[in-house]
């Protein structure tokens, strides 16, 4: 019964399905419906970024996939998160608890002699 298309064509080693174009663009897609719903409008409207937890205008919350798509993640409610800006632009490279520690240690730059 669950048998996939993909039995035909031989492949059901790995996942080459996961960096397909067309399946992100599907994904994509999908994340694109998920924007209208009412859950989705709910969780902007709160305004709250699921990365830093700072609260912003539902304009400038974007929607953030938890598991990258390219990764196999999937635009379900439990993989897209609404996230800022300055979030979605750092994101990938550090971890939340990474980049506030990156910015302690900033604060704690020249200028205090002691
Ligand atoms: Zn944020």
């Amino acid at each position: 019964m669950s048998r996939s298309d993909d039995s035909d064509s031989g492949y059901f080693f790995l996942d080459p399905a996961f960096t397909d174009p067309a399946r992100i663009r599907r994904e994509r897609q999908k994340a694109r419906e998920l924007r209208r719903t009412p859950w989705w409008r709910n969780l902007v409207a709160k305004g709250l970024c699921h990365y830093c937890g700072a609260q912003f205008p539902p304009a400038k919350l974007t929607l953030d996939h938890v598991v990258p798509l390219a990764r196999g993640g999937e635009s379900t409610r439990g993989n897209c998160v609404p996230c800022c800006e300055a979030c979605n632009r750092s994101k990938g490279l550090e971890t939340p608890a990474e980049r506030l520690l990156r910015d302690l240690k900033q604060d704690d730059g020249p200028g205090e002699e002691s």
